[in-house]
């Protein structure tokens, strides 16, 4: 879903999940026993900070940098003055001494033999407090680091679902978010006299700038609800979308060519997104440095291909695969 130029995808066992709108919410099926990522995208200028959650748990801990406009001494050191936002986040994550563990994101399905009844004994009832992943932006501010300390991020990891079965049950889901299999990464630390961005100290300063909520339902109640959507139209229509051919077919080749490194099937599957989603369009005439404009112009839909365009999409393939947001502990 995409509300302004903020953008928030899902997709399971590795393809982005086709999104319908049932009662007014953007929804998608889950798919049980099946590992999930969550991608956030943001496609203008200015520098913001942003959770994520998955049924209001925190799934890091920590606020993550969107900083377009490469005001962090970060950002510039490892994106220059180039600077969308693209981050995927696999799983729920804690991080400790400089080392962030990672648990993949898992719909798990809920046991509901205790009734004796099974599954069909369970309610279809529409209740949007449940079940959803949520991205929330809010402002921030300049300052300078003045201390290294790094303090451990609080991430929500204790339970192993987002919701109890009880809860589910009561609410007619019949799959939460659980956590599988657990890999780690190694976190970056900020380091004294940098540059960086924040959420105001203050609470009452903070302000919220977008929420994108994403419901996830179980395949049954999707097929229930789905005429109320479009009767299978969305799917439908994605489908053709990957069958047209576009230029962000170029820049997978790029992506291939430029792979080698371990980021290469995130890389892969960000452009495929970029590709279904909106089509590519043109680097933006007047500024030098400005970034590829992927805001879904129809420009291309002429047939225009000219030359000059390939370094641009070079560009942006290094900002489609190479821009990632930092955990940074709360302090
Ligand atoms: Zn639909």
């Amino acid at each position: 879903m995409r509300i302004g130029d903020w953008e928030l995808n899902v997709s399971v066992n590795n393809s982005v999940t086709v999104e319908h709108n049932i009662d007014g919410h953007p929804c998608i099926a889950s798919v049980a026993d099946a590992e999930f990522e969550i991608h956030v995208r943001y496609h203008g200028a200015g520098h913001f900070m942003y959770k994520v959650f998955v049924d209001d748990k925190d799934v890091s801990g920590c606020w993550h940098k969107m900083d377009a406009d490469c005001v962090s001494t970060s950002t510039q050191r490892r994106h220059g003055s180039v600077g969308k936002v693209a981050h995927t986040f696999k799983g729920w994550e804690k991080t400790a001494d400089g080392q962030t563990a990672v648990r993949s994101f898992v719909f798990a399905k809920v046991a509901a033999d205790g009734d004796g009844e099974g599954d069909f004994s369970r309610p279809i009832v529409a209740d949007w407090t449940r079940g959803h992943i949520t991205l929330a932006v809010y402002d921030a501010e300049l300052y300078t680091v003045t201390s290294t300390r790094c303090l451990s991020a609080k991430a929500d990891q204790g339970p192993v679902m987002s919701l109890d079965e009880a809860t589910m049950v009561k609410n007619g889901l019949s799959t939460t978010a659980g956590a599988g299999a657990v890999s780690f990464i190694r976190s970056r630390q900020k380091r004294v006299g940098e540059v960086s961005i924040r959420v105001p100290r203050a609470p009452e300063a903070r302000r919220k700038v977008a929420e994108l909520r994403l419901f996830y339902r179980d395949s049954f109640f999707m097929l229930l609800r789905e005429d109320s959507c479009c009767g299978g139209a969305c799917a439908r229509q994605r489908a053709v979308d990957e069958a047209r051919p576009t230029r962000a077919t170029e820049l997978r080749a790029l992506a291939d060519a430029g792979a080698g490194s371990s980021g290469a099937p995130i890389r892969e599957r960000l452009v495929g997104f970029t590709e279904t989603r909106e089509r590519i369009a043109r680097k933006r005439p007047a500024a030098g440095e400005a970034p590829i404009d992927l805001t879904g112009s129809d420009d291309e839909a002429g047939g225009e291909q000219q030359q000059g365009e390939r370094v641009p999409l070079a560009d942006a393939f290094a900002v489609a695969a190479g821009t990632s947001s930092v955990p940074i502990p709360v302090d």
